[in-house]
């Protein structure tokens, strides 16, 4: 007999709402998370899309840690010196149904955490899984530290640097440029002055801002800023290919990043309260490993459930989806007394119906566009802020008709490489 139903490896988004369902199920559910305290090290840029956590958690809205909710969208193409920036203001961002909210995981991740541990799901903090057990192919448990404690479900929701994948399900590591280097600094400044800033009518709302271009300095990635409560998460994402490439070490390109013009109002006077590091799993659906093996399934980065589509960032809302599903389908599996790779299939099966693995199927093309497409990021914000010359800067030089301006700048490109890129940017999207 093994020593719990189910060990959940790993307590970010995921593994809690996983260990929380089995909990509730009335089945015996440890977690082993390797921080000293959930959250302690996680990171992300910081929007939460709440649908999914709704699912589980109905009443989230006020119990959970939220910042802000966010209902004002931008993007900026960034020129080294200009931004060209579109910005979304909806009523419909505040429908309940579709609301999202900026977090931070040092307090978000303990209240998931205390969630799992109110249904009855134990914790082991402060101890890295180094390795699983097994049977022959079936997964039977894990060894940290001294211990080796068994299970007839292992959960790995460990994220995307995961030694134990390989051994569970033989998963590869992912290649460079499917995986980003993400940085993000904390930046506190007093509630108003944000709301403020970022023209939002209380400090309760807040804003998400995406930028492409200079922030990376032309490679493929981008940059962000959350609205916390009374701070500014602020930070970039690039691909590991693309950094061994470029000439600019990654943390100088934040600090360009928070001097541009556009930028560095929005922080002048903060404090830097926090900063970090982590990696983003960007390789999408035709980079995911298998989903269940013999006694395990994999839930959130680990089997890369995350999207960046330069005007989104969305991997907690798969994360808490994935371990809700998995959860439930180990549940079924133990009641139908059969945890082999073909018991656990429900996992998939349930994820194949939700919105995980539809969307992820959807954006399968935009890695490869991202890859393929380094116009979007070297040229097209030079030549968005050139444009906006042309339209808006009066010095008093007789001006020219729009067509007799615009289309020269349009030749830089050339028109068949701008429609082309705008088609393929259309088809992966
Ligand atoms: C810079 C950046 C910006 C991002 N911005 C956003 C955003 O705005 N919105 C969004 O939705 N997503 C965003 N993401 C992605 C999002 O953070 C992840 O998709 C999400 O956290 C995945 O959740 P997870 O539970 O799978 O993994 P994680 O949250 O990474 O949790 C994994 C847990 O496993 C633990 N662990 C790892 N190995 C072991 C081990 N061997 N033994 C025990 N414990 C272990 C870790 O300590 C951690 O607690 C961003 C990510 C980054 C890096």
């Amino acid at each position: 007999m093994s020593d719990f139903d189910v060990i959940v490896v790993g307590s970010g988004m995921a593994g809690p709402v996983a260990a929380y369902e089995v909990a509730k199920a009335g089945r015996s559910v440890l977690v082993v998370e390797r921080g000293e305290s959930c959250g302690a090290k996680n990171v992300s840029g910081g929007r939460l899309y709440t649908h999914s956590l709704r699912a589980v958690f109905p009443d989230f809205a006020t119990d959970a840690p939220l910042e802000r909710r966010i209902v004002r969208e931008r993007i900026s193409l960034l020129a080294p010196d200009a931004g060209v920036t579109l910005d979304y203001a909806d009523e419909r961002l505040r429908d309940v149904g579709c609301a999202s909210y900026s977090v931070l995981r040092a307090r978000f991740d303990p209240w998931l955490a205390a969630r799992a541990e109110a249904a009855g799901a134990e914790y082991i903090n402060g101890i890295a899984v180094e390795a699983l057990l097994r049977d022959g192919p079936r997964v039977t448990g894990v060894r940290a530290g001294d211990d080796e404690i068994t299970a007839d479900v292992v959960i790995l929701s460990d994220g995307v640097n995961s030694l134990l994948a390989d051994q569970a399900v033989g998963a590869i590591r992912p290649k460079p440029a499917t995986v980003a280097v993400g940085i993000k600094q904390v930046i506190e400044l007093p509630a108003p002055v944000i709301t403020d800033r970022v023209l939002v009518a209380s400090d309760t709302e807040g804003a998400a801002w995406l930028f492409v271009g200079d922030p990376t300095k032309g490679h493929v990635g981008g940059g962000f800023v959350y609205t916390n409560r009374d701070s500014i998460s602020l930070g970039l994402v690039v691909t590991v290919a693309d950094l061994a490439r470029s000439e600019t070490p990654i943390y100088q390109m934040l600090e360009d990043f928070k001097r541009h013009p556009v930028v560095a109002p929005l922080i002048a006077g903060g404090k830097v309260v926090e900063h970090a590091g982590h990696l983003v799993p960007e390789g999408g659906f035709d980079a995911m490993p298998p989903l269940a093996g013999d006694g395990v399934v994999l839930a959130g980065d680990v089997a890369m459930m995350c999207v960046n589509i330069g005007y989104t960032v969305r991997g907690m809302d798969f994360a808490i989806a994935a371990g809700m599903h998995a959860g439930r389908a180990v549940v079924a599996a133990l009641a139908a007394g059969d945890t082999s790779a073909a018991g656990l299939a429900g996992y998939r099966q349930a994820l194949e119906s939700s919105f995980v693995l539809r969307d992820l199927r959807t954006l399968r093309r935009f890695p490869d566009f991202m890859e393929h497409t380094t116009r979007l990021f070297e040229k097209y914000p030079a030549l968005a802020r050139d444009a906006m010359r042309e339209l808006f800067v009066v010095d008093g030089t007789p001006i020219k008709p729009v067509r007799k301006s615009l289309l020269p700048l349009v030749k830089q490109v050339g028109v068949l490489k701008l429609g082309k890129d705008l088609w393929r940017g259309v088809r992966a999207l």
